[in-house]
């Protein structure tokens, strides 16, 4: 796949506050990327700034080899799709769809053609003559993601397009938009805070925290390899144990030994004392004769498909609380309760340290 948006070192700054500080990266053909990031780290910036709705402060953006840096919007080849919608109140659906294709210079004939067509693809057939007042926030974002990819742009960006949505919808959606999104092989950007919709949509996440890029990968190395304790932190739930590297092979966790495998190396730190980070659902409750720790159950929690064990490390209230996540059916067969001493077991392929 050939590189379609390359981000080389940009730079945005308000006043002497820097929003945005030597972003670089590159978006391939087809791809689908989203920014993900605590609230106020850049994201909505870096969106604001490929469209040229803000101007950088330094650096240099290439679309389709064409150098888009100083580019006023309306010269980029984008669509866009805001979190609040955006439709004009006073227009019905089809008129709302067909305003940009008749700004574009398309003929009656085409524009009538090309907003069935959109109407159709979004599910919206039926509601062409309603206004936007009469229908519900998702069918309003569905519109706006016609309106948006009526035009054939080369680039779809969608700013928090589902943030205003109840889960339900929001859950629709989103499988529509990628749907879509394949279908249509467009090249697409979406910022978002919430981690689960980043996971679930983009081929490649960026992960930002306070105007720098913490880490770029598939969900599945953001969420199993995370580069930095702050990625390890703000995706998914994370268990943070102190513990004290002995040697390659031995790390002690409170009174516990844990013996690495030889051919599975701890990732990261490799000496001294560590934070080891382990995820709720790589941890097993087992008998005490195997390489495990022991801890003392405090609250089970059923979250549906799983319960969400609370143990503490050791038997002393100041002991730091670790979660461990257990299938229903297994939990069924352990017979878990509140206060009992139990072992877990670690699977140590899927630890990692940080200092
Ligand atoms: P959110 O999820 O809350 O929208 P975000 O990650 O999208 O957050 P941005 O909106 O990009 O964050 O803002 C990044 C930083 O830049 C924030 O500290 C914000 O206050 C600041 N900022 C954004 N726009 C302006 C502006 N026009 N003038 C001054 N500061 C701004």
């Amino acid at each position: 796949m050939q590189t379609y948006l390359n981000i080389d070192n940009v730079v945005k700054k308000f006043g002497q506050f820097t929003a945005l500080e030597k972003i670089s990266f590159s978006i391939k053909e087809g791809e689908f990327v989203c920014f993900l990031g605590p609230s106020g780290c850049g994201k909505t910036t870096l969106l604001r700034c490929i469209a040229g709705l803000e101007a950088v402060t330094s650096g240099l953006m290439v679309q389709a080899g064409t150098d888009i840096t100083h580019l006023p919007p309306e010269k980029r080849d984008f669509g866009i799709v805001f979190q609040s919608y955006a439709l004009f109140p006073n227009l019905t659906v089809q008129d709302n769809i067909a305003l940009g294709l008749k700004n574009q210079g398309h003929s009656n004939y085409d524009c009538i053609n090309l907003v069935n067509k959109w109407l159709a693809m979004v599910g919206l057939t039926d509601f062409a003559n309603q206004y936007p007042n009469q229908l519900s926030g998702g069918q309003q974002q569905r519109v706006a993601l016609a309106r948006a990819l009526a035009l054939s742009p080369g680039l779809l960006l969608l700013d928090e397009p589902l943030s205003a949505l109840d889960a339900k919808v929001r859950t629709y959606l989103r499988e529509e938009i990628c749907r879509l999104q394949k279908k249509l092989g467009i090249t697409s950007v979406m910022v978002t805070h919430d981690q689960e919709e980043a996971l679930a949509m983009a081929d490649r996440i960026v992960v930002m925290n306070q105007g720098v890029i913490e880490q770029i990968g598939s969900p599945q190395e953001i969420y199993e390899q995370p580069a930095t304790r702050f990625v390890a932190n703000f995706v998914g739930t994370m268990n943070f144990i102190s513990a004290s590297i002995i040697n390659k092979s031995f790390i002690r966790i409170g009174e516990s030994l844990l013996k690495i495998p030889e051919n599975t190396p701890i990732k990261g730190i490799k000496s001294g004392l560590v934070d080891l980070a382990i995820r709720p659902e790589c941890l097993y409750f087992c008998s005490e004769s195997e390489n495990s720790i022991s801890v003392k159950i405090q609250f089970i929690e059923f979250q549906g498909a799983y319960y969400q064990v609370e143990c503490q490390l050791w038997d002393e209230l100041s002991a730091p609380s670790i979660y461990v996540n257990v299938p229903v059916r297994e939990a069924r067969k352990l017979n878990l309760k509140s206060q009992q001493t139990r072992n877990l077991a670690i699977d140590t392929t899927q630890i990692r340290t940080y200092s």
